[in-house]
């Protein structure tokens, strides 16, 4: 399983807080698309910088007409999927040239996915939201590793769903979106297409008002909802980019800031992107949700077929050596600690990280208490569930402890001083 959202989370620079967003929004609720561009682009939007995507497709000149005007070497991130019209190809190549652009990177899904997912190439037909999720998503997060955020193309009047989009929104795992056409309608695009005598798409004007890859494209007919050709016939509308992991559409970061937030990791509280598999709640497409180890067991097939990211809870009890090398395939692990008492789970996490040489997150859940902590570290635990409100506030505190009395050797490994691994660092 490729990159994971939850791990851009952990490499993410700070984001603007919650208020400062809301104020940003305030601020550019009146500003037109290009300034609001240009913030994303030059300003101090995110700590670290904000990434251009463009799909070259029917409206995609307007934004990247701005671009040029802001800085023409401005890095554009295409996704290549490898399913697109040739006209799409041919249109970038266009546009390159009228505009100036000189740094357009295809992203291309990852070969081994493709391989083992979509041999025959037909996922699409099938499996639409997986076939996304290897082509676009996943090769998206890879990309986006450095940078704080991205801007997209979206408007308000393309969708019901996308009726309420700001100029700038946050995602779940602490990206900020911008979209600086939000307020725009077809008669502004096609009023500054005309003003700039920008090129057209060869299939816009076939009738094709919003393209994406071919076999997932097809004519919009009169009255219609200009999206309406995108994946006609299926019940889905938004290619997985842009959605947030849970499977909504990124929100106003209002309505993050009002969630709990219980997971410690990299030395601070973050946004959790996981939920727990609900009881009897289908295996299939399932994404970011962590399922309990025996269900796994029932269901090993179809869940070591699905290409998203996913994770296992174990309980004491568990057969650890029965799940192997196959804890790989995991992006994240919860270890429960049901009671203070009960050290198996300690044991369960050395297994995972020195036996089976398991590198994905791995969570302890349970009544945390803070003398744990630096158990937890010692085992290879990166992550902590934590309810217990003093525990909580003694890692706010960075009140973390420290291991005096070693039980059990640690492995061939050094032992590391506490202070300086991962699990403590704190973003500033
Ligand atoms: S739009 Fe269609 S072909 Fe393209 S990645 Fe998605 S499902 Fe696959």
């Amino acid at each position: 399983m490729a990159s994971s959202n939850l791990a851009h989370a952990q490499t993410a620079k700070p984001r603007p807080s919650d208020l400062e967003l809301v104020a940003l929004n305030g601020m550019f609720d009146e500003k037109d698309g290009l300034s609001v561009l240009r913030h994303a682009l030059t300003g101090d939007v995110s700590p670290a910088p904000i990434a251009m995507v463009s799909s070259f497709g029917a409206d995609s000149s307007v934004l990247l007409h701005m671009v040029a005007q802001i800085n023409p070497n401005q890095e554009v991130l295409f996704l290549e999927t490898g399913k697109h019209f040739a006209e799409t190809l041919e249109y970038i190549e266009i546009t390159k040239k009228h505009l100036g652009l000189t740094n357009v990177r295809f992203l291309e899904p990852d070969t081994k996915d493709v391989e083992r997912f979509d041999p025959k190439g037909n996922l699409w037909e099938t499996d639409p939201d997986s076939c996304c999720h290897i082509r676009k998503t996943e090769p998206l997060d890879a990309a986006l590793k450095t940078y704080g955020g991205w801007v997209t193309g979206r408007k308000r009047f393309q969708t019901n769903d996308r009726g309420v989009l700001p100029h700038f929104e946050l995602t779940t795992d602490e990206r900020i979106k911008v979209n600086p056409l939000a307020y725009w309608d077809n008669d502004d695009v096609a009023a500054y297409r005309k003003a700039h005598d920008l090129p057209a798409h060869p299939l816009f004007l076939k009738g094709f008002l919003s393209i994406g890859c071919e076999p997932c494209t097809s004519v919009v007919k009169e009255g219609e909802d200009p999206r309406s050709g995108r994946w006609r016939g299926k019940d889905k509308t938004e290619c997985g980019i842009h959605f947030d992991v849970s499977g909504k559409i990124a929100h106003p970061t209002v309505e993050i800031g009002q969630k709990p937030m219980n997971l410690f990791k990299n030395g601070a509280f973050v946004a959790d992107l996981w939920r727990d598999l609900k009881e009897d709640e289908a295996v299939t497409d399932l994404d970011h949700v962590h399922i309990p180890f025996d269900v796994y067991l029932e269901n090993r097939e179809e869940i070591d077929a699905n290409p998203r990211d996913l994770g296992l809870i174990l309980r004491p009890g568990d057969d650890v050596d029965a799940l192997g090398e196959a804890a790989k395939q995991f992006s994240s692990i919860v270890v429960e600690f049901p009671a203070f008492t009960d050290g198996r789970g300690y044991s369960y996490a050395r297994l995972l990280r020195e036996r089976y040489n398991y590198e994905g997150e791995l969570r302890a859940r349970g009544d945390i208490l803070t003398d744990q902590v630096a158990y937890f570290l010692r085992c290879g635990f990166d992550a902590l569930t934590v309810q217990n409100e003093a525990t909580k506030k003694a890692l706010q505190n960075d009140d973390l402890g420290s291991v005096n009395l070693f039980m059990q050797p640690i492995g061939a490994s050094q032992e590391v001083p506490v202070g300086t691994r991962p699990f403590l660092r704190r973003a500033k």
